[in-house]
């Protein structure tokens, strides 16, 4: 079994190639894009973002918003609110969307970077019986992405918030940096599509009816971010580093804001601790012939079970005093 030093892939993804130094194919191809002038020919990235700045605030003359951003209350939604607005003076609505997920934490710092930053919010809520029931289905069927129900529901959301508003600019904290590192083979193009959910659903799911989650039509899921709303991912464009994001927004937000921060922080240091841990279990298993991959979705997979059995909707405190409804 090859193992990549650098991401722990293994050669459970058949394309995997590991060179001499030990990294794998995935992360060479990541490393030499990021190397590439799409992101280092520094001028040229500055004048597309002006670009788009100023072509942003051109469609929202006379409009009460001129940009849609998403919300969730990390370290790249957060910044991506604190550069569009402070730094850039755009006129953004947030839109966050509330699976029953929603950590208490997350809601205080949600509620602290609105009032800051003077941002209007959107609260888009879903039923926590039919989605814990999605994702049960999906849990059962163990396929690839459980998340891509909320990353489904989020993409939904955005398309009916951008109509009714009448915004069509959607910028997002999508960023090259910290993902997009993700193996073809695990990738199946349309596992976001309306169809593979609702089919999950009928062979796995507990035979309701879905009545109120919100599906993406096909040509909506196909054009999505190129069509009737478009896609900025503007941590592209600037010289995104999470460590110094935190620090400005830890700096900005205001200290309570820190704490979560400081809980970031504190998962760094003990990340040694935890990856000595998870290879002396991985140790232990390896005669079995189980793999760093198969033994972090199994952690995955109980912790999801632990809340969806155990601890039904971990979320209960809502975003009500935002809420433009
Ligand atoms: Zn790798």
């Amino acid at each position: 079994m090859k193992v990549c030093k650098r991401c722990l892939m293994d050669s459970s993804d058949k394309d995997l190639v590991i060179d001499d130094f030990g990294n794998c194919n995935h992360c060479n191809a990541s490393i030499a894009r990021w190397n590439s002038a799409e992101f280092q020919d520094q001028t040229n990235r500055k004048v597309q973002l002006n670009k788009w700045i100023t072509q942003i605030k051109s469609a929202g003359q006379g409009k009460e918003y001129d940009c849609i951003i998403g919300l969730s209350g990390g370290v790249d939604s957060t910044y991506v609110a604190y550069l569009v607005k402070e730094i850039y003076g755009l006129r953004p609505l947030a839109v966050h969307l509330d699976n029953g997920w929603n950590s208490e934490l997350a809601v205080r710092n949600i509620d602290k970077i609105l009032d800051r930053l003077n941002i209007d919010l959107v609260t888009e809520v879903l039923d926590w019986e039919e989605f814990s029931s999605l994702q049960r289905a999906f849990l059962r069927a163990s396929v690839i992405d459980m998340e891509l129900l909320t990353d489904h529901a989020i993409g939904a959301s955005l398309l009916k918030i951008s109509k009714r508003f009448n915004v069509p600019y959607f910028i997002s904290g999508f960023n090259f940096q910290s993902e997009n590192i993700m193996p073809p083979t695990w990738i199946y193009p349309f596992k976001m599509d309306s169809l593979n959910i609702q089919d999950i659903y009928k062979k796995h799911g507990e035979g309701k009816r879905i009545k109120s989650f919100k599906f993406l039509s096909f040509k909506e899921f196909l054009f999505f971010g190129k069509n009737k709303m478009t896609l900025f991912p503007i941590l592209n464009f600037v010289d995104y580093h999470k460590e110094t994001a935190i620090e400005v927004i830890s700096r900005e937000i205001g200290r309570q804001f820190f704490s979560c921060w400081v809980l970031v922080l504190l998962l760094k240091i003990r990340r040694e601790r935890i990856q000595i841990k998870f290879f002396c279990i991985l140790n232990l298993l390896h005669p079995l012939g189980i793999t760093a991959v198969e033994l972090g979705y199994f952690f995955c997979n109980a912790y999801l079970l632990h809340f969806l059995v155990i601890h039904p909707n971990p979320g209960k405190k809502s975003l009500k005093k935002h809420i433009l409804m």
